[in-house]
């Protein structure tokens, strides 16, 4: 298993540049994605694609940001990609699923729901249904049967590659997964938008305000989005060698895990 860790979507939110964080992870089988940033039909169309919200996260919208570019610069086809595991719907995580056709789509059930059925005016505004208007063949997850490090209800993906772990992490939005990695003897968590900033977990520096504002605003349960951060924080504190944890918008975790992968390899 190799892990590139992509960049797929600079924003420039006010006070805060944020990436969107997506793995790239080369199995046996096949090309696994967790996550796809925006895509280039939302770079072709912003105001349809992403609507008013792309006015607050200001997305750079480069198309060589794309993860179908990334994924041919490396020297692949857009149909080896085989497989996207989604940590939730959101604009800037979904974006990219039409650029992948041929990829079966992961997602929590409830996540599907939600996107499908929006129950709240959050939800109503923040999936945009024209990101899978292209009728992707959606796989979606129940609860799991399994613990992984204190978390329950993960389940393994094993269908699509050994090693590959969905947890499902509620609060962000309703059906918010986490995906834990096997890179061949350590662990990569990538806890989606379970929390944006790294000083959730390691109390190093600050998170800006406006991404402190953004994510009460958008929760879908604000008491889980704390309890996550708390579990995060302590699975951090525990300082496991073999575990390194990410989110999907802290530039400094995506460098991190760049270097960790690079002297690794
Ligand atoms: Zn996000």
């Amino acid at each position: 298993v190799k892990i590139h860790h992509l960049n797929c979507g600079t924003m420039r939110m006010p006070g805060a540049s944020l990436v969107c964080h997506v793995l790239l992870v080369e199995t046996e089988r096949a090309l696994v994605l967790v996550d796809t940033g925006f895509g280039l039909r939302d770079i072709a169309d912003p105001r349809g694609r992403l609507g008013g919200y792309r006015h607050v996260s200001r997305p750079a919208l480069d198309p060589a940001e794309t993860a179908v570019r990334q994924v041919r610069a490396l020297g692949y086809a857009a149909e080896d990609v085989r497989h996207v595991l989604l940590t939730h719907l959101d604009s800037d995580h979904a974006g990219g699923l039409a650029d992948f056709p041929h990829a079966r789509v992961h997602v929590t059930r409830a996540e599907w729901e939600a996107a499908r059925r929006p129950a709240s005016g959050v939800e109503r505004s923040r999936y945009r249904a024209v990101q899978w208007a292209h009728d992707p063949q959606i796989v979606t997850h129940d609860q799991g049967g399994e613990s992984w490090r204190g978390f329950a209800a993960a389940a393994p993906l094993d269908e699509v590659a050994p090693g590959l772990v969905l947890i499902p992490l509620p609060g962000h939005t309703r059906g918010h997964a986490a995906y834990a990695v096997d890179d061949g003897g350590s662990w990569l968590l990538h806890a989606g938008d379970a929390f944006y900033h790294r000083s959730v977990l390691d109390g190093r520096g600050r998170q800006p305000f406006a991404l402190t504002l953004q994510e009460a605003v958008v929760a879908a349960d604000r008491e889980r989005v704390r309890d996550n951060h708390a579990r995060l924080a302590e699975l951090h504190g525990r300082d496991d060698p073999d575990l390194m944890i990410v989110s999907s918008h802290d530039p400094s975790l995506l460098d991190d895990a760049r270097r960790r992968g690079s002297a690794g390899s």
